[in-house]
């Protein structure tokens, strides 16, 4: 059997500097647990621009849909600002996921113990969360039509429409149930049904698909402004949450940043399976590329490699080695490293890139 496939896509400013450091986790599976990995790497968003004068070359696009998993750094920076819209770093992330058909992006808030005093919300309140968002990607209000700005009578009018088909919900709802059943088994299902039919129709689809497909998942509903307010108040309630794109935006960066740090963040979009059962992939920190520290060693890789235990989870079914990176991060936070976005305390000198990089493959060493 050949390899499991990844194509490693840098990108710009901080971007290649954290996927160095993936790199060597890459490395280390395939040395010491026999994991080896078919790796390619190409060029995404300003750097793609400069070689070929578009943000995301059709070569490239087309080894994304061959690969098992396509790993992104971060696009963009500010000498790319006066570009035509179309030739934006940008556009060649949404490229990817829109031709990849990514509808289901997942971004887990996860407070590490080390790092609870980072959260504006109190230490027991944070401390040991671990909760996933599952937001809709490429429907909803963001893609609906009619969209625009309007004339109408003597006045502008802007126009925005929330649309969703049955198989939209039902698709992204499995997806959402098939994660609890890698968790704890709970589904809570936020939308506006008191106010928005669309809110009506994801209610019912999603009991649908509960009742015929998943009645061992636990499943609730809350209203998403509901759901805000109980994601400050006590977000350890929640293991699995679904949503629809717009309050999909807003409620995972809230919870994100329950957790503390942009570097610490990674994120998952997921499609239809491939012919191999694999979901199609894209994996990617939340954080963007940092043009302020870009080229200096401070940027902290570890959103980029729990990106990466994302990809052993959810695309290779190696959950017991996604938990072991995961440990591993946990240890060096324990043990006190900080990049310097993580500092806080008088006192603790930051350490760079690359040093927090080997400290994890040391601690994945040491668990051996
Ligand atoms: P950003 O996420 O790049 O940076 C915001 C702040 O967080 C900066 O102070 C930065 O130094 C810090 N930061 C981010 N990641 C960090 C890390 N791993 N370690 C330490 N510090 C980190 O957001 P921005 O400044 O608004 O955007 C910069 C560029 O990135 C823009 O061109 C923007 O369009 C692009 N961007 C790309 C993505 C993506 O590729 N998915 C996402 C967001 C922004």
């Amino acid at each position: 059997m050949s390899n499991p496939s990844l194509l490693i896509l840098p990108g710009d400013g901080i971007g290649p500097e954290v996927m160095a450091e993936v790199r060597k986790v890459i490395d280390w599976y395939g040395a010491k647990r026999d994991m080896a990995f078919d790796v390619s790497e190409d060029l995404v968003g300003g750097c793609a621009y400069d070689a070929h004068g578009t943000p995301l070359h059709d070569d490239t696009m087309a080894k994304a849909q061959e690969v098992d998993a396509v790993l992104l750094g971060a696009v963009g920076g500010p000498q790319y600002d006066d570009l035509d819209f179309n030739l934006k770093p940008e556009r060649g992330l949404l490229r990817l996921r829109k031709e990849m058909d990514l509808f289901a992006n997942l971004r887990p808030a996860q407070c590490f113990d080390a790092l609870a005093d980072f959260s504006s919300l109190k230490k027991d309140v944070v401390a040991g969360l671990d909760v996933m968002i599952v937001r809709e990607l490429t429907s909803g209000v963001y893609f609906g039509e009619p969209r625009g700005i309007f004339e109408e009578g003597n006045e502008r009018v802007g126009i925005n429409t929330q649309r969703y088909t049955e198989s939209e919900i039902a698709r992204v709802a499995r997806n959402a149930f098939e994660m609890a059943r890698r968790r704890n088994n709970r589904v809570c299902s936020m939308e506006k049904a008191n106010v928005m039919e669309s809110g009506v129709l994801w209610r019912r689809v999603v009991e649908e698909v509960h009742k015929a497909e998943y009645s061992d998942v636990e499943l609730t509903h809350m209203y998403a402004d509901a759901g805000a307010m109980q994601l400050t108040r006590w977000p350890k309630q929640f293991d699995v949450i679904v949503t629809d794109n717009l309050f999909g935006d807003l409620l995972s960066d809230l919870a994100a940043m329950l957790t503390g740090s942009l570097g610490m963040l990674p994120s998952a979009s997921l499609g239809a399976p491939m012919e191999n059962g694999r979901p199609k992939a894209l994996y990617e920190p939340v954080h963007g590329s940092a043009p302020d520290i870009a080229g200096q060693g401070k940027a902290n890789p570890i959103a980029c490699i729990l990106s990466f235990a994302m990809a052993l989870r959810y695309s290779f079914d190696q959950g017991t080695e996604a938990d072991r990176l995961e440990k591993a991060v946990e240890t060096v936070l324990a043990d006190g490293l900080r990049t310097a976005d993580l500092l806080g305390q008088e006192g603790v000198a930051p350490v760079s890139t690359s040093q927090m990089g080997d400290a994890i493959i040391a601690a994945l060493d040491a668990s051996l």
